[in-house]
């Protein structure tokens, strides 16, 4: 199949020509002609399988369209008509990078709206009209309070990474943009994982002014899709994309920077992205590899967008070789043929993992993802190996005993929260469920 059967012209095919792209992805393939015909969209799909282009690239067709007086529409003073939303500035402006790249053969303008930056130039920049703006919402809202801009003229809404936006604590601001809209739009959701709250989230598209949109009420307390709107699940959201190599290897805490300097010495590592927990961390570990003889560099939230970005940008040509980042700062990072991810650190939630390595064996390239696991993170480790229902392979490094061993999860491990019959009274023993499966859960 390829990308002119999918219903788009000419210079948009051309654009995605000049990028390589031989042929749509999964995704692709399944959203570009559902939003071309107009359908409202929820998409589980996770990144690196490109989500990107399979909503900008529509969306770029549909706001190109010769009107019937032979010319395209064009936008008015502070008006946009494409909003798309993301949880990060690093995020905004990647997507707002693809669109640049993707309608090079078109006559459309686009933005990248976030905070930490001058409002007066953003401000500015609006009071022409912008076809796709890319904002994060506080900034949105912000400038929308100072009639900076107006949303009456918005044809499409796009929420991207929904799931990471509830997670960021965004869900009043994305209300606030939401009730603003106008009525008549098209909407397109997309989430790496699919939960409860994303589902109310789509749900959150409705309400009693808002039915036609996408959803309704079935009247029995719950929500139900209109026919109109088209499920697309590319990958299930427990698993993760099997281009990545995961490996794991337990590690005692205090010989982990030890152990990475090794692995990148040893193995000639030629790039990694290393995801640490806490922002001194990453400062600290920067300082330990480069008195090992390894440039590293860091980024976390303290540090200034400038900072942020020219690190980033020295990371993506391969001046910067390794990359520390705290889980927060390196949300949308997209480095296209990025090779390696390490956790040095554990994340929490099993969703965070997949994010993480997601970052890694994107459109089909191979990638790495390895693990430091101490014994701390075991439980963290059960829940991740439940949701990706498999044990991940462990690698042991020679010179590298552990003193304190990760036992081997149980699939079915159940934290103590979700246990049935559960008082708040257990110990802290590791449970292992054995009233609930994985299918339970
Ligand atoms: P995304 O999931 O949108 O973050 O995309 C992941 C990466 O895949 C990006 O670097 C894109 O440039 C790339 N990409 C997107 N679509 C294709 C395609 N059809 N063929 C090859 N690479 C692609």
């Amino acid at each position: 199949m390829s990308f002119s059967k999918l219903g788009l012209s000419d210079p948009i095919i051309k654009a995605v020509k000049d990028l390589g792209y031989s042929k749509p992805t999964a995704i692709q393939r399944e959203a570009i002609p559902a939003v071309l015909s107009g359908k409202n969209i929820l998409g589980t799909s996770q990144t690196g399988t490109g989500k990107t282009a399979s909503f900008v690239l529509p969306l770029l067709e549909k706001l190109s369209k010769v009107t019937k007086r032979g010319k395209t529409q064009t936008v008015r003073g502070k008006r946009i008509r494409a909003l798309i939303l993301t949880p990060t500035r690093e995020l905004a402006v990647q997507i707002e990078e693809s669109v640049v790249q993707y309608s090079k053969y078109l006559n459309l303008t686009s933005m990248a709206l976030y905070g930490g930056v001058d409002m007066e130039v953003q401000k500015e920049r609006l009071i022409d009209g912008v076809d796709i703006l890319v904002a994060t919402p506080g900034r949105l809202l912000d400038l929308l309070h100072q009639r900076a801009l107006y949303f009456d003229e918005i044809e499409m809404l796009i929420l991207d990474e929904a799931d990471r936006m509830l997670d960021m604590g965004f869900i009043d601001d994305i209300s606030k943009i939401i009730e603003r809209l106008p009525l008549q739009r098209q909407n397109l959701l997309f989430s790496a994982t699919l939960n409860e709250d994303v589902r109310k989230l789509a749900d959150s598209f409705s309400g009693d002014s808002m039915e036609g949109v996408g959803f309704k009420n079935n009247g029995l307390g719950n929500k139900e899709f209109y026919d109109d709107l088209e499920d697309i699940n590319i990958s299930p959201s427990s698993t993760s994309a099997d281009t990545i190599n995961q490996w794991l290897v337990a590690v005692d805490k205090d010989t982990k920077s030890a152990l990475l300097s090794h692995l990148i010495v040893e193995e000639k590592w030629d790039q990694a992205l290393i995801f640490i927990e806490k922002k001194h961390g990453a400062a600290k570990l920067v300082s330990q590899l480069e008195k090992r003889g390894i440039k590293a560099d860091c980024i976390h939230g303290d540090r200034s967008q400038a900072m942020r970005e020219k690190t980033l940008a020295a990371f993506k040509s391969g001046e910067l070789k390794y990359l520390v980042a705290t889980g927060i700062a390196a949300r949308g990072i997209d480095i296209g043929s990025l090779t390696r991810v390490v956790n040095y650190d554990l994340p929490f939630k099993p969703e965070e993992y997949i994010h993480r390595i997601g970052r890694t064996g994107r459109a089909g390239a191979l990638g790495e993802a390895i693990s430091f696991v101490a014994m701390g993170d075991f439980k963290n480790l059960c829940a991740i190996e439940s949701r990706l229902k498999h044990i991940i392979d462990r690698k042991e490094i020679d010179g590298f005993p552990v003193r304190k061993a990760v036992p081997v999860s149980i699939l079915n491990y159940v934290p103590k929260h979700q246990r049935a019959g559960h008082t708040g009274s257990d110990n802290n023993s590791p449970y292992y469920g054995k009233k609930k499966t994985i299918a339970d859960r």
